[in-house]
């Protein structure tokens, strides 16, 4: 087998409302999609993380840095083609959007080895660790509105109606002001949900022990990016003063070459590698290693279509216990609940995970089907490809 054509599909959608976080607002959905194609018929569906003009940049590194050093190659040489190509781009960025391509390659090479093999992606990974697991619903993302806090509290409920056991906000708008939507957030989803909260780096090391010390007054389970994902040991400084709050990152960091630090820093109590952005489903499984390695959790950040939905249903369920014993840790699926047309709607078979959550008490399970185990539905496709 070998492969033939590397096709790359940005899809996008206007959003009926401009949401936010706290690095800024956008007002349209990107899905920036990868299909392997190989000579035999078998097709590898990956994504690559970058939305909106990253996803055009990205698709000009992909079609003229990656494929051309792979067609005609055996896709199934997953670990020799990674390498390749990360020594390929390595002097002109180990880190960001060479690595993200990078990614959505692997995750397609993957793909097709199932499909060569008939068997779901957990199936190669290992095995299921977990039939299934809590999917938490993400949602609280900024408007430019004054009633936020009423917004939020609101919404939060909504989400816990929907049969959620846990949900997360974003927050980075000043402490004082996260403080009080951190507070209607708590208020509308009751005490003893879970909750979690995100500043995407918004905080200086000061000001995140303010913000992480309210958070734990309120009974938040993860504190995340609290501060610069360069700045490892201001994580570590956060982290040392906030007992009983887990300090959760990794979204931002590329490889096992950067998740070392934050493992080697002690940084972080919740690793959160990206598999579209960190290199794939190759470079996740040996992050989670070294992570196993320092007795650290990961949980994986999830943004993207229900591809990426779908791959990261497989890698939670193939978690291992951790540490062992009979009271486990346990992983949980990110699902953004914001209006997504890139969600239910792409795929030929949808995913369900609404569905799933409301009667399986909070709970999802990942397909079954060779591979990722999903479809692309070609007429959506057609119709949103803008790339
Ligand atoms: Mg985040």
């Amino acid at each position: 087998m070998r492969i033939t054509e590397i096709e790359s599909i940005i899809l996008q959608h206007d959003m009926q409302e401009e949401l936010g976080f706290s690095q800024g607002y956008y007002d349209k959905r990107t899905a920036h999609l990868v299909l392997v194609h190989t000579d035999d018929g078998l097709t590898g569906i990956g994504e690559i993380f970058g939305a909106g003009n990253f996803a055009f940049a990205n698709q000009a590194i992909l079609q003229h840095v990656i494929s051309p050093r792979l067609v005609g190659r055996n896709p199934l040489d997953i670990n020799v083609i990674w390498h390749d190509i990360y020594n390929t781009v390595r002097d002109h960025g180990q880190k960001g959007m060479p690595i993200c391509c990078l990614s959505g390659v692997d995750i397609a090479l993957w793909d097709i080895l199932g499909k060569a093999t008939s068997q779901p992606l957990h199936q190669l990974l290992g095995g299921r660790a977990r039939d299934d697991f809590v999917a938490y619903g993400y949602g609280m993302m900024f408007r430019k509105r004054d009633d936020l806090a009423e917004i939020f509290e609101k919404e939060v409920a909504a989400i816990v109606e929907r049969g959620f056991t846990a949900s997360k906000m974003k927050l980075g708008l000043g402490v004082d002001r996260d403080i009080e939507l951190a507070e209607a957030v708590r208020r509308g989803a009751g005490e003893g949900f879970k909750l979690m909260a995100d500043v995407n780096h918004a905080y200086t090391v000061g000001e995140a022990i303010q913000l992480g010390l309210a958070l734990r007054d309120l009974d938040y389970y993860w504190f995340e990016e609290p501060v610069m994902p360069e700045d490892y040991d201001g994580y570590r400084l956060v982290r040392d003063a906030l007992p009983g709050i887990h300090i959760a990152g990794g979204e931002a960091e590329w490889t096992r070459f950067g998740h070392r630090e934050l493992l080697c820093r002690r940084s972080v109590d919740i690793l959160q590698p990206e598999v579209a952005a960190t290199g794939g489903i190759s470079e996740f499984m040996k992050i989670l290693s070294m992570a196993h390695a320092f007795g650290t959790p990961v949980i994986p950040h999830v943004w993207g279509s229900d591809v990426l939905i779908a791959v990261d249903m497989h890698l939670v369920s193939v978690l291992p216990d951790l540490p062992g014993g009979l009271k486990q840790f346990e992983p949980m699926l990110e699902y953004d609940t914001t209006p997504n047309l890139f969600h239910e709607r792409l795929l030929t078979e949808p995913l369900g995970i609404f569905e799933q959550v409301r009667d399986n008490n909070g709970r999802v399970r990942p397909p079954e089907g060779p591979g990722i185990g999903i479809a692309l539905d070609e007429d959506f496709v057609a119709k949103y490809r803008v790339g």
